[in-house]
């Protein structure tokens, strides 16, 4: 059984510089691929392999390096190879604001392949950590465990790494040892270069209690947004504040530009602290959590909760009813069924989803408002297995959430993303709008276009992000309430909408519902609007809402392009 979870990245703010060509580099030489040789093998989360590598570390931030042709080509002579990516996503683990080691989470191509690894080095330039995250052939498996991959703490970029030499070799596997030991030497030249030699000159800031990692200007963080501000001479200056958190296990980031970077710094803060405040309070996985609590104790009797949680349940509920049930928080039972809580993907019997189908159904939760600040109210389920999945909105919620708390220090300008549910506040340095990339849906080397927004919000439901596959069938983790099976037909949805919470909802809601009739419920929303992707026959189709159209620009791809688009009116019945 080949099973996927991926870590979500739906949406970029900054380009994805993880770039890997597979079908590129070897292709000339390459004999064909048995049958049975594509075989994925999930080992390690984003999150997990960061925790392995920084165990100690109380905050991971991150550090984009895009190259310039001379960077690459000074960098392919000093590793003697060609490199195909442009750049590198570098973790930056610290503790007390010291730095305790550089991470790369990059791809090396296998015999047909890539497989995805994670490489920790200290500051010292050694080898703290390697991890495989994901293998992905039959064969060759073997560098994945540890009595392989012990062989590589310790070493730096003095060590030439060579198997055989250097490295014990894998009788059967030889050429993944020899791509893991050219991908080893990879990031320990990326980190050498860049951090060890000085050359990035990153340099954190302290600041009272400000936490701010920058880079020296112009080099770092050269996302969307600011390549768009090199073009003009409009910019004030302002810099560039960011920070990275891992939050509701993806990645919470945020970056405004300021001329005061204490106060950009605690805004940032702030609103992380509040993004980790909403985890605790509606996570399933958190076994404190008041969504938990009630989880355990709503089917046996009304359960007393914040005014807090009782909104969020409402806001949910709304967009049930919205939906005429597409949207259900209580989808957990089948959730936990078809193995997306475990990552462990199963196909079960029409009898186990007809079981649980009674359980499953926003009518079951029972709200009572008291109308008293200190008891406000109770949460009660109608039917003994009830349970809430708040995986489709809360992270929208989230971002709402921080928004408020970030406004508080008169900053007018931010962008708030959770996990691809961003928010932008005003405009960037000197710009009219932030500009979003959109995934291409089936190639993840690729955008769509980009969007550009001004204080309103964006997201992305997609079947490329959490799934599995079983004998080529694809089974994503949207799951249509009404039937219990995954949703089919639709591949992705992009919404924006005036909050997190109305793309959030949205985009599982059209999800579900399919072109037709999901852009029918947009109306419902003002300022809302849409682009689906629907498979055809292996051709990708693509809808847009006029609106949306004008917000978004579309970009060639370098691939085939194997899309067709279609601009719709939401109001067209
Ligand atoms: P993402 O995982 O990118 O946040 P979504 O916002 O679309 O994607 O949320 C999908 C998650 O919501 C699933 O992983 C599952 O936990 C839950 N879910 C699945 N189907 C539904 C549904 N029909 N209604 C509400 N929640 C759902
Ligand atoms: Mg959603």
């Amino acid at each position: 059984m080949n099973k996927n979870v991926f870590f979500r990245f739906s949406f970029y703010v900054s380009l994805s510089l993880l770039v890997l060509f597979a079908g590129k580099v070897f292709s000339q030489e390459r004999e064909a691929e048995p049958a049975d040789n594509f075989q994925m093998e999930v080992y390690l989360t984003q999150e997990e392999a960061l925790k392995l590598v920084f165990p100690e570390s109380d905050e991971i931030v991150t550090d984009e390096i895009i190259m310039t042709p001379e960077e690459k080509q000074h960098l392919e002579q000093l590793l003697k190879r060609r490199l195909f990516e442009d750049g590198f996503i570098v973790y930056i683990g610290k503790k007390n604001d010291e730095i305790q080691g550089y991470a790369i989470i990059t791809e090396e191509i296998g015999k047909f392949h890539p497989f995805t690894f994670i490489v920790g080095v200290k500051p010292n330039g050694k080898i703290s950590e390697i991890a495989v995250l994901v293998y992905r052939e039959s064969r060759g498996g073997e560098i994945a465990r540890k009595r392989f991959l012990y062989q590589f703490p310790g070493k730096s970029f003095k060590n030439p790494i060579r198997i055989n030499k250097d490295i014990i070799n894998i009788t059967g596997a030889t050429m993944s040892v020899q791509y893991m030991c050219a991908g080893v030497r990879k990031v320990l030249g990326v980190i050498n270069e860049y951090y060890l030699n000085g050359k990035r000159e990153i340099n954190v800031t302290k600041e009272g209690n400000d936490k701010k990692m920058q880079s020296s200007a112009g080099v770092a963080h050269r996302n969307l947004n600011e390549k768009q501000s090199k073009k003009g001479d409009e910019a004030s200056g302002k810099k560039l504040v960011k920070e990275t958190r891992m939050i509701m296990g993806t990645f919470a980031e945020i970056s405004t530009y300021s001329n005061n970077v204490k106060n950009a710094g605690a805004a940032i803060d702030a609103a992380l602290n509040e993004m980790e405040r909403m985890d605790a309070l509606l996570s399933n996985y958190k076994k404190d959590s008041e969504l938990s609590r009630v989880n355990r104790e709503a089917a046996k009797s009304p359960v007393p909760c914040s005014a807090e949680f009782l909104e969020f349940i409402e806001q949910s509920l709304f967009f049930s009813e919205l939906s005429g049930g597409a949207f259900d928080i209580t989808v957990s039972p089948l959730v936990s069924l078809w193995g997306f809580f475990n990552e462990k993907g199963h196909i079960p019997s029409d009898e186990e989803i007809n079981r649980l189908l009674p359980s499953v159904s926003y009518k079951n939760i029972e709200i009572k408002r008291n109308g008293d600040k200190k008891k406000p109210g109770t949460v009660f389920f109608k039917h003994i297995s009830t349970q809430i999945d708040p995986g489709a909105i809360g992270k929208g919620y989230a971002v709402d959430k921080a928004l408020n708390v970030f406004k508080k220090y008169g900053i007018d300008n931010a962008c708030i993303n959770l996990g691809g549910n961003i928010y932008v506040l005003g405009e960037p340095d000197g710009k009219d709008a932030w500009r979003v990339g959109i995934q291409h849906p089936r190639n993840k080397n690729e955008i769509l276009g980009y969007l550009e927004l001004k204080d309103e919000a964006t997201a992305t439901s997609g079947d490329y992000e959490r799934f599995f596959e079983i004998d080529g069938d694809r089974y994503s983790h949207i799951i249509d309430p009404r039937t219990g099976k995954p949703v089919k037909g639709t591949i992705a949805v992009t919404i924006v909408a005036p909050s997190g919470t109305d793309v959030d909802a949205l985009s599982t809601i059209v999800y579900v519902l399919g072109k037709e009739k999901g852009l029918k419920h947009l109306r419902e929303i003002p300022g809302a609007e849409a682009l689906i992707a629907c498979e055809n026959g292996g051709k990708i189709v693509l809808y847009t809402t006029r609106g949306f159209n004008e917000k978004f620009t579309r970009v060639e791809n370098e691939g085939k392009t194997d899309v067709t688009w279609h601009v719709v009116s939401a109001n067209q019945q």
